[in-house]
């Protein structure tokens, strides 16, 4: 008999999570010709870097347990009512779009659209978004989402300065009542661009001050709202570009930016129904004239035509990225917010404009009423308002402030004189109740005092404008509607809910449900991101332990759990070093040395700090030239701030030198960054805090579970040796702090319970062996393909880390077929192409994760196989290079169903090339996307419904 312990088994989410099982494993190590695990890592690591002690974590727990042990830190969690305010507000998340959206791998784990033929779901959910933005600011032009508001204001600054015209000033206005986390942001941000920072009153300070730029907040952080017409033509005839930081609910009743000449128009979309989640993750918002179309950072989704000439979606003006532009780029972003705009996009659909307008009209009297009964206590408020009162509370403040929190109850403290209320779409008559008896004012006839309440917006800045008209916002306001709706969005997409997702560099690992389930509880959804420490205990618990996992996985010693993605850590990172360096007085030091193999986001990093970027060369076999690498840094050496480094290295192998690479830089001065997001191939075999490097971005969404979402969420933290600690990002609230990179001070802290969970559930030897079957399924796949596809890199024995790049380059010459080519067949097999022309143009780069098994693995190596043969039909004549299907490629079910069928090959080979895909098959929605048309013919709004029909 077993003991019930022995039943009840701990590591069992570990074999859930490893895609491979023993016999699996045993067979595959077989293939690529390996004893057994620990042998392949001793072939594929260099002996130098492999590390076999285990990692210091706890045991693996199970499911259940995990969820049990993460419940009751959640609770430690203290729920106050919240009217804080400050950019961040109680919603009511629709319960259609909760579940059918929010916590539906069908959409969170899409990867980021670049295959937009099997991407039509997202986009047009994307296209509403921009639509809806458009609409609410009254601007033309609006990007898919940027991280935060804070780093929207960044961007907006960054902006104004690269589009502004004779306009010679290097100073930047504040108004100083934008919200004290965007003030913040702005600081670090200027500073490093050499950017003046001026913070004042925009309607007395500007017209002494000669800028490039100004921000304002509309309505401002203390409530009022102002018309900004006269403001802002004050600034154009200085040549100066004004940026409004707003609100998107409160545009439903205010006149908006558009209409007052703002040239930019950020700010935050959480309050559409995206919970607070401790700070994030929600989308930011970014328009602008037309004329800055080029200029405007983050993603722009576009309409173009397919191979059909039908409408299709894609993402526009990629140019302006920076895995063209490099160093040059717009902006270092990359994961935005995808999911989250989503949602907030659906949260409009859903209501369309009469609904929102509804919201907004009920938390405007609630504040109107409220606003009422404090003056007729005595108390003065702000003359104008949308739905925030700053309170003269005088001497009272204090006590008032206490009291509130007596009833349980959340005042903004904005200072010693002064409280906040913001009130919300959650906020109920109850709620009026309570907050009036902290003031001690009568709630009798409540109902009619809120109903006889006069509105606190002036007569001139009532929106007089319609929103949302188009159909779309005015179509899915029923349940069944709207679920239908977002059923046949979702059923356009490939996501891991249908097959892997083969994109190196990308690690689409399995997002398990176990993890995702607590994102959604509401000790972790509600949070407000200033909530009072003493409300925060178990977000505090989580993010410590989560702390001390991720040192312990990495080697440093100690971590930043700021930064909103992996270019946020990017920038945080260079900045800790930027900071180091000068705080040892090495203020000459400004060159990033980067090796030509790097993610684009690095080059556009290092720029944003005001680093210079010198570019070193990869030798034949893919790696650093150390030759070259010595000679630059002799060219540079009293310059060399630091190398930024990818390990394992884009080229999908363990670098032998990568040590070495460490000491050089660090004997000339230089400091070690080790660009992370490839992780997953050294988690519990290596360590970059323990082979020299001095910091790192850890990529959540791709080695610790945190799904895509479609092109975000996604966290960014980084860890650092000792030295760099002190110059970590600091608390965007805290004016004595530095080098803040986000508005919250745990970034997106909603999503990292999923790594907590993914760590917990894990333990010491489930890291560790996902990491060996990641490396394992890499050098399956390369053993499987080579014979027909030449795998570019290699390292030492003839082993990949945990991905591989399959050279297409000698096809393409041989046959005419290109890596796009096969990309978009693979979508006929019900497969996401793998990364395309990354890091080398004409390759293809496959990372299949541990969480693939063997029989997933091997349909996908079958399928390229298959379209290899397919090739060589091409090459042999039997179909000619203009027609095949491959060119053709994808296949939409409407294409095939002709009556005319005049191609080379049959509508069976072109639906139906693997057997398997009879009982099994993903029909794309749209052809082959024609990307130049849609650049030329630039259209970034919903398309009119008669374009569908067409
Ligand atoms: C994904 C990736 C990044 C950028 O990370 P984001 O989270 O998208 O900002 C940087 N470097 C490499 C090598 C990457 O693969």
């Amino acid at each position: 008999m077993s003991s019930i312990d022995q039943l009840f088994n701990n590591t069992e989410f570990v074999g859930r999570h490893i895609g491979p099982s023993d016999q699996d494993t045993r067979q595959m190590l077989q293939t690529v010709g390996a004893a057994d695990l620990h042998d392949l890592m001793q072939q594929t690591i260099p002996a130098n870097i492999f590390r076999t002690e285990p990692l210091a974590l706890n045991q693996a727990e199970n499911e259940a347990q995990t969820l049990k042990r993460l419940k009751a830190i959640a609770s430690e969690n203290i729920l106050n009512t919240n009217y804080i305010g400050m950019g961040y507000y109680p919603t009511h998340t629709p319960p259609v779009i909760l579940r059918n959206v929010f916590e539906n791998p069908g959409w969170y784990t899409a990867y980021t659209p670049y295959q937009p033929e099997i991407a039509q779901g997202r986009l047009e959910a994307l296209i509403n978004f921009q639509q809806m933005v458009m609409d609410l600011t009254a601007m033309p032009l609006a990007n898919a989402s940027l991280l935060d508001e804070a780093t929207a204001a960044a961007e907006a600054m960054a902006m104004s300065h690269r589009v502004v015209k004779k306009n010679k000033s290097n100073a930047y206005f504040v108004d100083q009542n934008c919200h004290p986390q965007t003030i913040a942001v702005l600081t670090t941000r200027a500073h490093h661009f050499g950017f003046e920072l001026i913070v004042g009153d925009i309607f007395t300070d500007l017209e002494n001050e000669n800028v490039f730029g100004a921000l304002i907040q509309y309505p401002d952080t203390r409530g009022s709202a102002s018309d900004l017409t006269e403001v802002i033509s004050k600034a154009h005839d200085k040549n100066a570009i004004v940026t409004v930081a707003t609100d998107l609910l409160a545009l439903c009743l205010l006149k908006p930016p558009g209409e007052m000449d703002a040239d930019i128009v950020i700010g935050n979309s959480q309050r559409f129904g995206v919970p607070m989640g401790f700070g994030g993750p929600h989308a930011a918002f970014f328009a602008c004239k037309e004329a800055y179309k080029r200029a405007l950072p983050g993603r722009i989704i576009g309409v173009s035509k397919d191979s059909n000439g039908q409408m299709a979606y894609r993402m526009a003006l990629q140019t302006r990225e920076q895995h063209i532009r490099r160093e040059k780029a717009t902006s270092n972003i990359c994961t935005s917010q995808a999911l989250l705009a989503i949602m907030a996009s659906c949260y409009a659909v859903y209501h369309g404009p009469q609904g929102l307008k509804r919201i907004a009209e009920r938390v405007h009297q609630l504040t109107c009423a409220t606003a009422k009964a404090l003056n007729n206590a005595g108390i003065t408020t702000n003359q104008t308002a949308f739905d925030t009162l700053s309170l003269a509370a005088a001497d009272q403040t204090d006590r008032l402030y206490q009291a509130a929190l007596d009833s349980g109850i959340n005042l903004r403290h904005t200072d010693d004189e002064t409280l906040g209320i913001s009130f919300n779409e959650e906020t109920t008559v109850d709620d009026l109740t309570a907050l009036f008896a902290v003031f001690g004012l009568s709630s009798e006839a409540l109902d009619s005092q809120i109903t006889d309440a006069v509105s606190l917006i002036p007569a001139d800045l009532q929106r007089q404008s319609e929103f949302l008209q188009h159909e779309i916002f005015n179509c899915y306001h029923s349940e069944t509607e709207m679920l239908r709706y977002l059923k046949r969005l979702e059923n356009k997409d490939v996501t891991l809910t249908h097959s892997m997702i083969p994109l190196g560099s990308c690690t689409m690992k399995l997002n398990a449900t176990a993890e995702m389930i607590p994102v959604t509880w509401p000790e972790f959804a509600n949070m407000h991101p200033f909530a009072p420490e003493a409300q925060t205990r178990g977000y505090q618990k989580m993010l410590d332990e989560l702390h001390d996992m991720l040192v312990v996985c990495t080697g440093y010693d100690a971590v930043s759990l700021q930064p909103n993605a992996g270019s946020q850590g990017e920038y945080a990172g260079l900045l800790a070093i930027k900071s180091y360096l000068e705080s040892q007085g090495q203020y000459e030091r400004n060159i990033c040395l980067i090796p030509s193999s790097a993610h684009g986001t690095n080059p556009a990093s290092a720029a944003m700090v005001g680093m210079k970027v010198v570019i070193t060369k990869c030798d034949a076999d893919g790696n650093v030239d150390i030759d070259d690498l010595k000679d630059k840094i002799a060219q540079h050496r009293d310059n060399i701030a630091c190398i930024m480094v990818t390990y394992p290295s884009t080229h999908g192998v363990f670098e032998e030198g990568i040590t070495e690479i460490c000491e050089i830089v660090h004997e000339a001065g230089g400091q070690v960054y080790v660009d992370g997001a490839n992780l997953n191939a050294i988690v519990g075999v290596a360590a970059p805090g323990k082979f020299g490097a001095d910091v790192s971005h850890l990529n959540l969404h791709k080695t610790f579970a945190i799904p895509h979402g479609g092109g975000g969420p996604g966290m960014g933290p980084i860890g650092v040796k000792s030295h760099l600690s002190p110059f970590l990002p600091g608390n965007p609230l805290d004016d004595a702090e530095t080098n803040t990179v986000s508005a919250a001070r745990f970034g997106s802290a909603g999503i990292l319970p999923i790594s907590w969970a993914y760590i917990h559930m894990m333990g010491s030897i489930g890291m560790r062996s996902a990491t060996e079957i990641a490396i394992l399924n890499a050098n399956y796949i390369s053993q499987r393909l080579k014979s027909v596809y030449p795998i570019l890199y290699t390292g030492q024995n003839g082993r990949v880390a945990h991905e591989c790049i399959v050279d297409i380059r000698p096809i393409k010459e041989a046959t005419g077929i290109s890596e796009e080519d096969i990309a978009k067949r693979l979508m006929d097999f019900g497969f996401h192409g793998p990364t395309m022309s990354f890091p080398v143009a004409g390759t293809l780069m496959i990372e299949p994760t541990e969480s693939e098994s063997k029989a997933e693995l091997d349909r996908f190596c079958d399928s390229m196989i298959a379209i290899y043969e397919e090739i060589m039909k091409v090459k042999e004549g039997i179909w000619t290079l203009e027609d095949n299907p491959l060119v053709n490629a994808p296949h939409t079910h409407e294409s095939l169903m002709t009556d005319s069928w005049d191609h080379l090959y049959t509508r069976e080979e072109a639906a139906y090339p693997l057997a398997s895909l009879r009982h099994n098959k993903y029909w794309p929605p749209v052809g082959r996307i024609d990307n130049v048309y849609g650049d030329r013919n630039l259209f970034c709004a919903c398309p009119s419904i008669d374009d569908y029909t067409d």
